[in-house]
């Protein structure tokens, strides 16, 4: 049988079959040698062995061209499958900005969260007992809205205190702060002395009704916008100074008259 030997350069290598020469790490470049050959001769000029050369791949020109040749191939082929790369990198990046924003907003909520907290610990470690009779208020708020039909549970704890919160730069409490609205067993209100104290007898009405229904009725501010002036739930209810005890009746029973008709549904 035929033996074939073959050099990396350095050494030489075999004898190998025809079937073990085929298995080696060979190129067509590989100089093969077998008995009968004068020289040491390049695989893919030996006609001899074209069944040899034929299997192996061609000698890889530039590498790099190749490559991007592929990639364009690639590319044109995915184009209608899959994203491109840039697309991609688009959506990582509008995944990420949201991800972002979501995470700001949560601190964000904390922060108020905790704000908010440590703000009602220091009211309500300020506040003391009122020589005002608040129960008086409390009592026939509850009276007028049994007028309207509305019989909300009557919590067992009812705290309605002065508590100075001059300092505050929100307009919208800086009179008069409700904490129990979502506690339907509690009523707690903070009053500011200074504020009720300048009060005349309507706008003490309007105040402590506006804090009783966020706290007994669980109901919000409305925006501050004219078309909500005059109503119970207006934020602003100081610059009501100048209404009567006949407009406060009318917007009081304005609002029972509203939240009735929800409690019937
Ligand atoms: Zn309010």
């Amino acid at each position: 049988m035929k033996k074939y030997f073959y050099t990396d350069g350095v050494e030489k290598l075999g004898p190998f079959t025809f079937e073990e020469l085929k298995q080696q790490p060979i190129t067509r470049e590989t100089k093969v040698w077998y008995y009968g050959l004068e020289n040491w001769t390049k695989l893919a000029d030996l006609d001899e062995l074209k069944d040899i050369t034929n299997s192996l791949p061609p000698p890889i020109k530039n590498n790099k061209v190749i490559v991007e040749k592929q990639d364009e191939i690639n590319n044109e082929k995915n184009i209608q499958i899959s994203p491109t790369k840039n697309q991609k990198k688009r959506v990582r990046g509008i995944l990420i900005a949201f991800v972002s924003i979501l995470v700001l907003f949560i601190v964000f909520l904390f922060l108020k969260k905790q704000n908010q907290y440590k703000f009602y610990q220091e009211i309500k470690s300020s506040a003391y007992e009122a020589d005002v009779d608040f129960n008086f208020y409390v009592e026939k708020f509850y009276r007028d809205i049994a007028v309207y039909g509305i019989f909300p549970k009557r919590p067992t704890t009812s705290i309605i205190k002065f508590a100075k919160f001059d300092h505050i730069t929100d307009a919208t409490h800086i009179h008069g702060i409700s904490y129990g609205s979502n506690d339907d067993d509690r009523i707690e209100i903070y009053v500011n002395p200074s504020t009720w104290n300048s009060f005349k007898k309507p706008l003490r009405y309007y105040l402590i009704y506006h804090e009783l229904a966020h706290d007994v009725l669980n109901l919000d501010d409305l925006t501050n916008s004219s078309e909500n002036e005059g109503k119970l739930m207006f934020p602003a209810i100081a610059s009501y100074e100048a209404k009567t005890m006949d407009e406060f009746i009318e917007s009081s029973h304005a609002l029972f008259e509203e939240v009735a008709a929800k409690w019937k549904n």
